[in-house]
């Protein structure tokens, strides 16, 4: 039987919970918004006690599905101020999972720095003294060696110790690697917590036990067939998603110097088959590589230097955009540095390439200047102030420096995706509960559904709307979303998901469920983002992108206001 598990930070005690009914049956991005949306005040301080930290492991996760194992992390958010469902791959969601916790709750705050070890048996708490302002790197390695190779580890860098509005909590895979939820500043909530890591040992944990173990392992087995027999899988296989850079490039809708181009003149040089042509000589090095059990796609990469040693662990499309082209920075080991630098920091990518190219058009520091983000970036350690404003993300920054061109939604920094080329993915970026965020619904060509136009002033809403629903029904389930996307285009392959699902929880859903468990998510986050006084004002692009036009192809943001609201409508 599955437990919720508990913790009090202020009180240093635990408890194992029946799980509710309401409860049951979800599980991921579901679980964990639905726990915020109950028990976290939609008004309260993102950053004060009354602030949760919820940990859920999808409805698949610790099964043999294929890219099951994603963790979701969902607390309300001091970047956005609306709720936040951050998720990340690697090892922890399938050993809470082995462990029978249905989800883990973390509220209170600690009286200093905490490091909490989770087994079967519930919660230890020791003083992290040892641990404070340590890099996610350092940490990774000192617990390793007091706690074992076998441990999952989930902690923050000194970013999130500072309580820095784009802090991420990193996420231990099993080869010791590591994975991020970047966005939403969830690592400055584990920070106010006073919590710097937590160790997840789930030697003796009862394991996962689906309800009908022969109906998933066949619609398991359909599943990962069919996402194998997709042309894009291969594509993920050998070049990871910095495959999307030329891509992108060549659509126009790359983000270039502070999103005011849509190409970049060294688009090559930051693209997957570049990385791949590096990756290939160095030592040590991985072109492709899996942050999890169970996954089938291997879309993540390590790269290392002449010598061997770690460079970067993984380069993702997003981060070669934002720290990248963005900032007109045209080499992809330049950005793996800068990557790196916030990995150890544990900043979100994204948020942080948007402050340095917004410092950049303030003329903080000058376009293209890779030792100079660096500098900024490191200075974080010394808490120095403009390294600060920037680990504050897009906004602040901009804010700060007086910058009127801030690419932001509900103050979180857009992704790697031009709203003006990509109009189904503004609406996204506009209308989502999260602000900001392709991956709730990233409405990109595709050859297999050749009548969407991206371009298109209208008709964004209805795509914008099904992509949010079906990837929010992806989150909960704790599905990469790189194992869903052929399902998108292979429609069959969605039984196989609703047979997983149906063989899990025990109980025969219909060929709806994958909609209407999005569809209910999305209400869960929009009603929370509702009290804490969020209005359809907020559901808005900035005015930049529906004025300035990109010089290409003179592209403009146009979907019209009226279409913006009919995603939500009251
Ligand atoms: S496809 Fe990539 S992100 Fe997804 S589970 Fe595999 S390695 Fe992780």
């Amino acid at each position: 039987m599955k437990k919720i598990l508990r913790i009090n930070l202020s009180t240093q005690a635990f408890n194992f919970e029946e799980v509710s009914p309401q409860y049951s049956q979800l599980g991921g991005r579901g679980l964990s918004s639905s726990i915020v949306s109950a028990e976290v005040p939609a008004k309260c301080d993102a950053l004060g006690e009354n602030n949760k930290i919820v940990l859920a492991p999808g409805i698949l996760s610790g099964t043999n599905v294929i890219c099951s194992g994603r963790l979701s992390i969902g607390t309300k958010s001091p970047l956005t101020d609306t709720i936040k469902e951050s998720n990340a791959g690697g090892a922890v969601a399938a050993q809470l999972a082995r462990l029978g916790f249905h989800a883990v709750i973390i509220e209170g705050c600690a009286s200093e720095s905490t490091l909490m070890a989770i087994t079967k048996d519930g919660v230890t708490f020791n003083q992290a003294a040892s641990l404070q302002t340590k890099g996610n790197y350092e940490c990774l390695e000192i617990l390793r060696k007091e706690h074992g190779d076998d441990v999952g580890i989930i902690s923050i860098g000194p970013a999130g110790e500072m309580q820095l509005k784009a802090s991420a909590i990193a996420v231990s895979t099993r080869d010791h690697h590591l994975r991020f939820a970047a966005r939403g500043g969830v690592g400055a909530v584990m920070g106010s917590k006073n919590l710097k890591a937590i160790v997840i040992n789930d030697a003796g944990g009862p394991g996962v036990t689906p309800a009908n173990k022969a109906q998933l392992d066949e619609a398991a087995a359909a599943l990962a067939k069919g996402v194998l027999s997709h042309p894009l899988i291969g594509g993920l296989k050998g070049l990871g998603t910095p495959v999307l850079v030329n891509m992108i490039n060549s659509t126009g809708a790359l983000p270039t110097k502070n999103f005011s181009q849509g190409t970049f003149e060294s688009a090559e040089k930051l693209s997957g088959e570049h990385l791949a042509e590096i990756i290939a000589k160095r030592p040590n090095a991985k072109a492709s590589h899996a942050c999890m059990k169970g996954c089938v796609i291997h879309c993540s990469n390590v790269l290392t230097d002449e010598k061997g040693d770690l460079v970067c662990a993984s380069i993702e499309y997003e981060t070669l955009a934002l720290l990248g082209s963005n900032c007109m920075i045209g080499d992809v080991e330049d950005v793996a540095r800068l990557n790196h630098a916030c990995n150890d920091l544990g900043l979100d990518t994204m948020d942080v390439g948007g402050a340095i190219a917004v410092a950049m058009e303030a003329g903080k520091i000058p376009w293209g200047d890779t030792e100079a983000a660096l500098a900024l970036i490191n200075s974080i350690y010394d808490g120095q102030t403009a390294g600060k404003m920037i680990g504050n993300g897009a906004q602040f920054t901009g804010e700060t420096l007086g910058v009127k061109r801030i690419p932001t939604v509900k103050k979180q920094c857009l992704s790697g995706y031009d709203p003006r080329v990509l109009k189904g993915t503004g609406v996204t970026y506009a209308t989502s509960p999260m602000g900001a965020d392709h991956t709730c619904g990233n409405a990109l060509p595709s050859p297999a559904n050749p009548d969407y136009n991206p371009g298109a002033s209208t008709g964004q809403a209805p795509v914008s709307k099904f992509l949010q629903g079906y990837f929010a029904a992806i989150d909960s389930l704790g599905l990469c979303l790189f194992a869903s996307l052929p399902i998108l285009d292979i429609p069959e392959l969605k039984q196989h998901i609703i047979d997983c699902a149906s063989a899990v929880l025990g109980q025969e859903l219909d060929e709806q469920y994958v909609e209407q468990l999005g569809e209910s998510v999305n209400q869960t986050e929009r009603k929370f983002n509702t009290e804490a006084g969020f209005t359809k004002d907020d559901d808005r692009l900035p005015e930049f992108f529906t004025k300035e036009p990109l010089p290409d192809n003179n592209a403009i943001f146009d979907v019209s206001e009226e279409e913006l609201d009919s995603v939500y409508p009251a």
